[in-house]
């Protein structure tokens, strides 16, 4: 476990971009911490450090977006709005959990038992304004 503060987004993305450059196909990266932690700031940083250079933003009106263009296709979920998967299609996962891509997961509380095992967790936490507490489990 790695742990460290960040004391701005940029340098929460440089945090991000280096985990991706850890990244192959299939991972799954489990994003967990309250919001405006950084979850979504450290997914851009990830896809930039993957060659994607366009908008990255939370998904609202799907459960995820999809990135393609970089050294890896990216797929973003947010799980915050479902409490459960249950009762949902078997298959929503399934256009976001690509063998060939990488797989960011903010809130992925709902997904649980069906997200595989984790190639790594991150956990963020407020320290204040500007100040973020980032625990990598590599
Ligand atoms: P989450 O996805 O966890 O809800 P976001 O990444 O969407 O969080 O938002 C984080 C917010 O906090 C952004 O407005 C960002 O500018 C701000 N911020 C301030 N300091 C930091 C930092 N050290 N790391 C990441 N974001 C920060
Ligand atoms: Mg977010």
């Amino acid at each position: 476990m790695e742990a460290l503060e960040t004391s701005s987004p940029a340098e929460t993305e440089a945090l991000g971009a280096r985990i991706a450059e850890r990244l192959g196909p299939g991972d799954v990266v489990l994003l967990s911490g309250d919001l405006g932690t950084g979850k979504t700031t450290l997914v851009r940083g990830a896809c930039r450090g993957l060659g994607f250079e366009d908008p990255v933003t939370s998904p609202t009106f799907t459960i995820g977006q999809r990135y393609e263009g970089g050294r890896l296709p990216v797929s973003h979920l947010d799980l915050y709005r479902l409490q459960t998967l249950e009762g949902e299609d078997p298959a929503l996962l399934d256009d976001y959990l690509r063998p060939e891509g990488v797989a960011f997961i903010e809130w992925p509380g709902a997904g649980e038992g069906r997200l595989g095992r984790p190639a790594l967790e991150v956990r963020l936490a407020h320290v204040d304004e500007e100040r973020r507490r980032i625990e990598v489990d590599w």
